[in-house]
C-alpha cells in the first residue's frame, strides 16, 4: 500500500498547492516539478530509509571512548538526503536553493517519516539554519547556515538543560565576552559559555565534518547575576570545531564535550545526549569555556527561536502523523492476511465454516477506521498548516497576516493533536496483531514506541494546551479565533445544501458554538487557575473540533472527484470521525465550562 495517492489527493484535489506557482516566488515551478521532487523522496525513502527502521531501533548509537558510533545505514541514508537537496529546498536559487513551497516540502518529508522517523531528514539542521538566515549575520549565514543546508554540517537546538525543561526562564548557562575585542569577531560578537545541555538530539556524532550547536544562554548582568526570566536569554552559535571565517576548520575542537548518551524508549536512530559546555576539556587558547557568537541581539534568544517554532512544530506532528500512518499501513496489511474467527450469522457461528480474515470483523474494521481518520485527517491538518505557511511568506499583506494568526491559533494543534491521537493509532495497530503485535517481531511496537515522544518534546502536551487557552485564543482580541471560526463556516456553508453532508454540517456547527462558548466559560472570572485548570481537556475538544472541519473540507473535495475506492474509503473515515469522535468534546468542554478544580483542588496528600 502506497501513501502516495493519499498526498497527491491532499495536495492537488484539496489544497491545489499548483496555485502557488502564480507567485512570483514559485513561477519557476508546476505540477511536474512539484511531482519530481515526491518522486525522488519517496524512492530515497524507500531505499534508503525503510529496509533500515529496525537497524538502527536494535544498533543504538554507542560511545566508544572517542567517538558515536551509528549504523552504516544511518550516513548512507542521510547522505543521500543531502545529495537530494531537499535540506535547503526552501531556499533562494542564488544560495542553491529549490524555491520549493513549504506545502510540498513538508509533504515529501512525510515519506522520510514514514519510513524510518528516526534515521532523520534534517528537520533539526534545516531548522537551525532558516534561523541563521533570518537572524544571523551575513557571515553566520555563509559560515554555518549554507553548510549545513549542503548537508556538510549539521545542527542542533540547545535549549533544555537538567534543571530547565517546560521552564526555559531557569535556563543557567551562562555567556561572558571573550576578551576586550570579543566585538570584533568576523563570526560575531564572541563569548565563552558554561553549563550543561540536556536532551540534545544529534548532539553528538560523525555524521558531517561539524556540528552546529545553537545555545540559549544568558549574559550576566554587570554584577555576575543572571537576569531571572525569559528576557536575559541570549542565542550563540557554538560550533563543536572552531572554524574561521571562510569556514573551514581550523584543526581545534571547540569546548563542547559529550557528557553521555541517553538511552531512549523509542527514536534510537537519532543521538540523545547531555553536552557540557566550557568545562574544559577540550580548552580553546589555552583557555576553558566554550566558544559562542552571538546570534541576534543580547536578551532576544527565544524571539529568535520562536521564528521557527511553527515549522518545528508542524514537523513534530507530521512525524507523529506518518508514525501513525506507518502502523495504520502494517496493520492493514495484517489484518487483510490473518485468518482467526468466525462471523456471526443469524444463528450464530458455525464451526465448520474456514476462518475468516480479521478484517471481516466489524470491530477491526473500526480500529482501522480510526487509525485511518486520525492519521489521514492529521496529514491534511498538517498540510493544511503549511499552506498557511506558504500563504504567511508570499501571499499579499492582509492574506498573510490572516495566514500568520490562523497559524498561531492552529499550531498547538498541529503539534499536540496527532501526537495523541496518531499514538493511539500506534495503539490501534498493536491490538490488531493480537499478541504478535507485542513482540519485536512485527514493526507495530517500534512506531508506538517512536510515537511517545511527540507529547513530550517541542513543548509538553499540558504547555501546548495552556499555551492554546491562556495565549492563542485570546491574542489580538480573540482575532486568531475568529478567523479560524469564519473559515470553518466557508465549509459549513458548502456542506450544508448537500443532502449526503447536511448533518455533519450541523454537528459542526454545534462542536463550534460549544467550544466558543466553554472558551468564554472558562474565562469567565478571569482566573488564570480556573480557566487553565483544564486546559487538556480544552484542546482535545478545541482539536477534535478543528479535525471535524478538515474532514468536512476533504470530504468536500472528494465527493466532487469520481467514484472510485479512495473516494468511499475517504467519505467513511469523515462519517468515522463525525459518529464515534466528535461527540466526545461534550464530556470534555463540560469541565471546562464549569471550571471544574476537582484536579486543581485534590490535596497534594490525598493521593
Ligand atoms: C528524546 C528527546 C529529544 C529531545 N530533544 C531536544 C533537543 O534537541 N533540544 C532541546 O533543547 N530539548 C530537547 N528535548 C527536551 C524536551 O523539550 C523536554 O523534555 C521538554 O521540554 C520537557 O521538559 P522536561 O523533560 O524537563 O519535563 P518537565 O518540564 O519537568 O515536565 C514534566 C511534566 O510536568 C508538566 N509540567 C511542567 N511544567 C508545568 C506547568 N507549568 N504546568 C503544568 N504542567 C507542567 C509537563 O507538562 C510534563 O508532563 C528532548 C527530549 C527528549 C525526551
Amino acid at each position: 500500500m502506497s501513501l502516495r495517492p493519499t498526498v497527491d489527493f491532499l495536495l492537488y484535489d484539496w489544497l491545489d498547492a499548483p496555485a502557488l506557482n502564480a507567485r512570483e516566488r514559485f513561477s519557476d515551478h508546476s505540477r511536474e516539478t512539484f511531482d519530481a521532487v515526491l518522486d525522488t523522496c519517496e524512492r530515497i525513502a524507500r531505499e534508503k530509509y525503510a529496509p533500515f527502521n529496525r537497524v538502527v531501533d536494535t544498533q543504538e548509537p554507542h560511545f566508544d571512548g572517542e567517538k558515536v558510533i551509528l549504523p552504516q545505514a544511518t550516513h548512507e541514508a542521510q547522505k543521500a538526503y543531502a545529495a537530494s537537496g531537499m535540506l535547503g529546498a526552501a531556499q533562494d536559487y542564488e544560495v542553491g536553493g529549490m524555491q520549493l513551497p513549504y506545502t510540498v516540502e513538508a509533504a515529501a518529508n512525510a515519506f522520510f517519516a514514514m519510513a524510518s522517523v528516526s534515521i532523520g531528514s534534517g528537520m533539526l539542521t534545516t531548522g537551525n539554519a532558516n534561523l541563521l538566515m533570518a537572524h544571523g549575520t551575513e557571515a553566520q549565514k555563509q559560515v554555518f547556515a549554507l553548510n549545513e543546508f549542503s548537508g556538510r554540517f549539521s545542527g542542533t537546538m540547545c535549549l533544555s538543560e537538567p534543571q530547565a525543561g517546560s521552564s526555559l526562564s531557569d535556563v543557567s548557562t551562562r555567556a561572558v565576552p571573550d576578551g576586550t575585542d570579543f566585538e570584533n569577531d568576523p563570526l560575531g560578537p564572541r563569548y565563552r559559555l558554561k553549563g550543561n545541555k540536556m536532551w540534545i538530539s544529534a548532539g553528538e556524532h560523525e555524521l558531517t565534518e561539524n556540528i552546529v550547536h545553537l545555545v540559549l544562554a544568558k549574559i550576566p548582568d554587570a554584577d555576575g547575576k543572571l537576569v531571572p526570566g525569559t528576557r536575559g536569554i541570549s542565542l550563540f552559535i557554538v560550533p563543536k570545531k572552531m572554524v574561521n571565517a571562510e569556514g573551514a576548520l581550523t584543526g581545534a575542537r571547540n569546548d563542547v564535550a559529550l557528557a553521555g548518551l541517553n538511552h531512549k524508549c523509542g527514536w534510537r536512530g537519532t543521538t540523545n545526549t547531555l553536552l557540557n559546555f566550557g568545562e574544559g576539556l577540550y580548552p580553546v587558547n589555552g583557555e576553558s569555556g566554550a566558544v559562542g557568537y552571538l546570534v541576534g541581539q543580547p536578551g532576544k534568544g527565544l524571539h529568535c527561536m520562536f521564528h521557527m517554532m511553527n515549522e518545528a512544530r508542524i514537523g513534530v506532528g507530521m512525524a507523529a502523523t506518518m508514525l501513525g500512518m506507518a502502523g495504520y499501513h502494517a496493520s492493514l496489511d495484517y489484518a487483510k492476511n490473518r485468518p482467526q474467527g468466525r462471523p456471526m450469522g443469524p444463528a450464530g457461528k458455525d464451526p465448520a465454516q474456514a476462518p475468516v480474515r480479521i478484517i471481516e470483523h466489524a470491530d477491526v474494521k473500526r480500529m482501522l477506521l480510526a487509525q485511518k481518520a486520525y492519521c489521514e485527517g492529521a496529514l491534511a491538518l498538517e498540510l493544511y498548516c503549511a499552506r498557511l505557511v506558504d500563504e504567511q511568506h508570499t501571499a499579499d499583506a492582509a492574506t498573510a497576516d490572516d495566514a500568520r494568526l490562523l497559524l498561531e491559533v492552529l499550531t498547538p494543534i498541529a503539534k499536540s493533536w496527532p501526537s495523541e491521537w496518531c499514538l493511539e493509532a500506534n495503539s490501534l495497530a498493536i491490538q490488531i496483531h493480537g499478541g504478535y503485535g507485542y513482540t519485536r517481531d512485527f514493526p507495530v511496537e517500534q512506531y508506538w514506541r517512536d510515537n511517545r515522544l511527540n507529547m513530550i518534546h517541542e513543548g509538553t502536551h499540558g504547555i501546548q494546551a495552556m499555551d492554546l487557552l491562556g495565549r492563542k485564543v485570546l491574542m489580538e482580541g480573540g482575532k486568531g479565533l475568529s478567523l479560524l471560526a469564519g473559515r470553518i463556516n466557508d465549509t459549513l456553508q458548502r456542506a450544508i445544501h448537500i443532502p449526503e453532508f447536511a448533518a455533519h454540517a450541523n454537528a459542526l456547527s454545534q462542536a463550534l458554538a460549544q467550544v466558543g462558548a466553554a472558551t468564554k466559560a472558562a474565562w469567565a472570572t478571569g482566573e488564570p487557575t480556573d480557566a487553565l485548570a483544564n486546559a487538556v481537556p480544552y484542546m482535545q475538544a478545541f482539536g477534535h473540533t478543528v479535525l471535524a472541519w478538515i474532514w468536512l473540507d476533504v470530504a468536500l473535495a472528494a465527493q466532487a472527484a469520481p467514484a472510485s475506492n479512495a473516494r468511499t474509503g475517504r467519505l467513511a473515515a469523515m462519517r468515522f470521525f463525525f459518529h464515534y469522535e466528535l461527540p466526545k468534546i461534550g464530556a470534555w468542554l463540560q469541565v471546562v465550562s464549569q471550571r471544574d478544580q476537582t484536579c486543581a483542588a485534590v490535596p497534594e496528600e490525598a493521593f
